[in-house]
């Protein structure tokens, strides 16, 4: 190829003038103009983490209502934002966003520190997210490289090294692009680009202001970057579910403890849950004794690292029941209160079903 004719590299004034134009606007983004509020790019920013902009803008217009400012977030009860984060998953994100929103009140007179490193100092806040808030709310030139940014970053320079191996080489190429002024608006962009134009399928490269200097356009492979290191599917946990009623329809449920998976969520009684664990023996878990009645589909919930199947067990029981140590019993009309997560609402769901279609229901 003659000099003439080669492409020019990938330049930062292309992208921000192609966001100029084509910007979304988001809750939480700044208009043009506007001064960005670090609390709820914040907020954003870990709502965001392994979740979809769509699945979290509820929640967070939700949760902005209820927590106005970073001291009405640090003032709240435990359980409040446990429940105000019920269905987002990832739990120990909101005690972290708790403990970070404390700190930001009690240690920085409610102001977010302004640089990478002085909010890398909070809780919860990792390299990501100090890179994101330092970058959107503070205009500071910082990096922050989520999936959408991989994936342009990878087709635009066909780095063929698998993730996560390439996360620091992909990282210099975002630090070698980044523009002197607007970073804010240059980090809003790549992740704009990576999550309408530059798509895991079918990447809209005709409308991309980096089309010529691409290479793995050029080449005709983008849809086979990012390339990733195989992930090890964990083994399939196994254990039992309980929903138990009471007479006047109140749920058997219990808190789980503060640290460890959906830690300070709360659940419906469950037994250990292993590989080895044999659903024909839950009985011996049963938190009361009741006619327990094991329902034929069991449930099935994928975690992180593993795959769960729960089997589930209904009863009813009488009005004088007491409730087992360390559980209650919940009113059924307060059930939607509790910050159950994602997997015990699905048992939750299954169980009330099945004690619905049975001829005692509340
Ligand atoms: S040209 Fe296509 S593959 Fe390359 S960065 Fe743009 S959208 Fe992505």
């Amino acid at each position: 190829m003659s000099l003439a004719t080669q492409p020019q590299p990938a330049r930062a004034a292309d992208l921000l003038a192609w966001y100029d134009r084509h910007r979304r606007v988001l809750p939480w983004r700044a208009l043009p103009g506007e001064q960005p509020d670090p609390y709820r790019v914040w907020v954003s920013e870990i709502m965001l983490q392994q979740t979809t902009i769509a699945a979290v803008k509820p929640f967070f217009e939700r949760f902005m209502q209820r927590f106005p400012t970073v001291e009405a977030l640090a003032a709240a009860p435990s359980d409040d934002v446990m429940q105000a984060w019920a269905g987002l998953g990832y739990y120990s994100r909101a005690r972290n966003l708790h403990a970070c929103a404390k700190a930001v009140a009690e240690h920085h007179r409610g102001r977010f520190p302004d640089t990478e490193d002085g909010l890398r100092e909070l809780p919860g806040i990792g390299a990501y997210t100090a890179g994101a808030v330092a970058a959107i709310a503070f205009d500071r030139p910082a990096v922050a490289v989520d999936g959408n940014v991989e994936r342009v970053m990878t087709r635009l320079f066909a780095i063929d090294e698998p993730l996560p191996g390439s996360k620091p080489l992909i990282r210099e190429r975002v630090l070698a692009l980044l523009p002197p002024a607007r970073p804010g608006d240059f980090a809003q962009a790549l992740m704009d680009l990576g999550a309408t134009i530059c798509t895991p399928r079918s990447p809209a490269c005709g409308l991309c202001p980096w089309r010529d200097p691409c290479e793995a356009r050029a080449a005709g492979t983008q849809e086979t970057y990012p390339h990733k290191t195989p992930k090890k599917a964990g083994k399939t946990r196994y254990g039992a579910a309980f929903v138990l009623m009471r007479e006047d329809g109140a749920v058997l449920v219990r808190t789980r403890p503060a640290r460890g998976l959906l830690g300070g969520m709360v659940e419906v009684p469950t037994s250990e849950w292993s590989a080895g664990y044999k659903a024909e023996d839950a009985l011996r878990d049963a938190p009361v004794t009741a006619q327990w009645r094991r329902l034929l589909v069991p449930l099935r919930h994928v975690f992180t690292h593993f795959p769960l199947e729960l089997a589930v067990l209904v009863a009813r029981t009488p009005l004088d029941t007491l409730a087992p140590d360390g559980m209650r019993f919940t009113p059924f009309a307060r059930l939607r209160e509790e910050a159950f997560p994602n997997v015990f609402l699905k048992a939750l769901e299954a169980g009330l079903e099945a004690l619905r279609s049975s001829p005692s229901a509340p």
